[in-house]
């Protein structure tokens, strides 16, 4: 990002909450429930299967996992009650992972069991590295007992090398988003080239996909789109092996190339009262929202 954005994108922070949620509404599913039902049916009429995501980490109180439980059993019955093709997605530190390991495991478990009832799935996000073993041992606990859980693996950490070639030693091959990831994490713990995340990416997608793993590619990196569909097309893989997976909000046109040239494609809808913080991340990390948010800000009667 270039010096003058990331210095305007450090002040968002200091920007009023009204101005936020304007800039920012393309990109969250809402604030409650019945809203992202509404973003969830768009999403799918617009061809796309969808992953309701509550916003929310890092919680410190069993109190705040346990809302974020009966959130997601809520989302889960709304989602059978209105036929929307969705799964849901869940950060394990919003679940207590930091609180105590055994108490996230039974959280999870929870999810799996609701969903598993109502023939649906609960995809384990990948959090910053000091989660990484720990979320990997939850998953491979929880897939003991369920099929329809999946884990996310980041192209970016050194590691994941090892640990796909763990999760392909699985009985059954585990279902599987690739994703380059998003924490900063130190040069030891993480590549930082770009040409080098996206190399290790197509190298594990490879390995995910020889090893027989349903494969989530979560990328709005129109190269590493191209290198899957090539890697898709060598193959033949039938479209049932694997999805593309994007955020809502991001790239709506290469989601639309995507989706015409045959794909299976996934939104990751974002929502809950948890949206401001997350908006002020999503404007830092795009230069292009930053450089709306510059121009709003010297013409305001435009976002009036
Ligand atoms: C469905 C999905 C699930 C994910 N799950 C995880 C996870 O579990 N753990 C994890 O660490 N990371 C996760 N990520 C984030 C991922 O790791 C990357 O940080 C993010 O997708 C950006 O990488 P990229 O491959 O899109 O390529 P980039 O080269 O970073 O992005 C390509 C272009 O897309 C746009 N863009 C990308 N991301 C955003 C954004 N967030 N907001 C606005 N514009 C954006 C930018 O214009 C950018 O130039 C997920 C991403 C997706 C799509």
């Amino acid at each position: 990002m270039p010096l003058v954005d990331r210095a305007i994108a450090s002040l968002l922070p200091l920007v009023p909450k009204p101005f936020v949620r304007a800039v920012a509404r393309p990109y969250i599913a809402g604030e409650t429930v019945a809203e992202l039902v509404a973003a969830l049916t768009r999403l799918n009429h617009d061809g796309c299967m969808a992953a309701a995501g509550m916003l929310g980490e890092l919680v410190e109180s069993p109190d705040e996992a346990e809302a974020a439980v009966r959130g997601y059993q809520s989302v889960l019955e709304a989602i059978e009650r209105r036929n929307i093709e969705s799964n849901i997605h869940v950060k394990p530190t919003h679940l207590g992972l930091k609180i105590d390991e055994t108490f996230c495991f039974e959280n999870l478990r929870r999810l799996a069991e609701a969903a598993r009832e109502r023939d649906n799935f609960v995809r384990i996000d990948m959090e910053d590295a000091s989660c990484t073993t720990a979320t990997l041992a939850l998953h491979a606990r929880l897939r003991e007992e369920f099929d329809n859980v999946g884990i996310a693996i980041q192209a970016y950490l050194r590691r994941s090398l090892d640990d796909v070639r763990a999760l392909t030693t699985m009985p059954t091959p585990p279902n599987v988003r690739l994703c380059k990831g998003v924490y900063i994490e130190p040069r030891t713990v993480a590549y930082r080239q770009r040409e080098i995340i996206q190399d290790n990416f197509v190298w594990l997608l490879q390995e995910l996909l020889d090893a027989g793993c349903y494969v989530g590619i979560a990328t709005h990196d129109e190269h590493l789109v191209w290198r899957a569909a090539q890697i898709i097309d060598r193959m033949r893989l039938d479209p049932s092996r694997y999805e593309f997976q994007m955020l809502l909000g991001v790239q709506p046109s290469l989601r639309r190339i995507i989706l015409d040239a045959g794909h299976r494609l996934r939104v990751a809808a974002p929502f809950g009262p948890q949206w401001y913080p997350y908006s002020v991340r999503r404007l830092r990390k795009n230069p292009a929202i930053v450089k709306h948010v510059i121009q709003a800000m010297f013409s305001r009667e435009r976002w009036a």
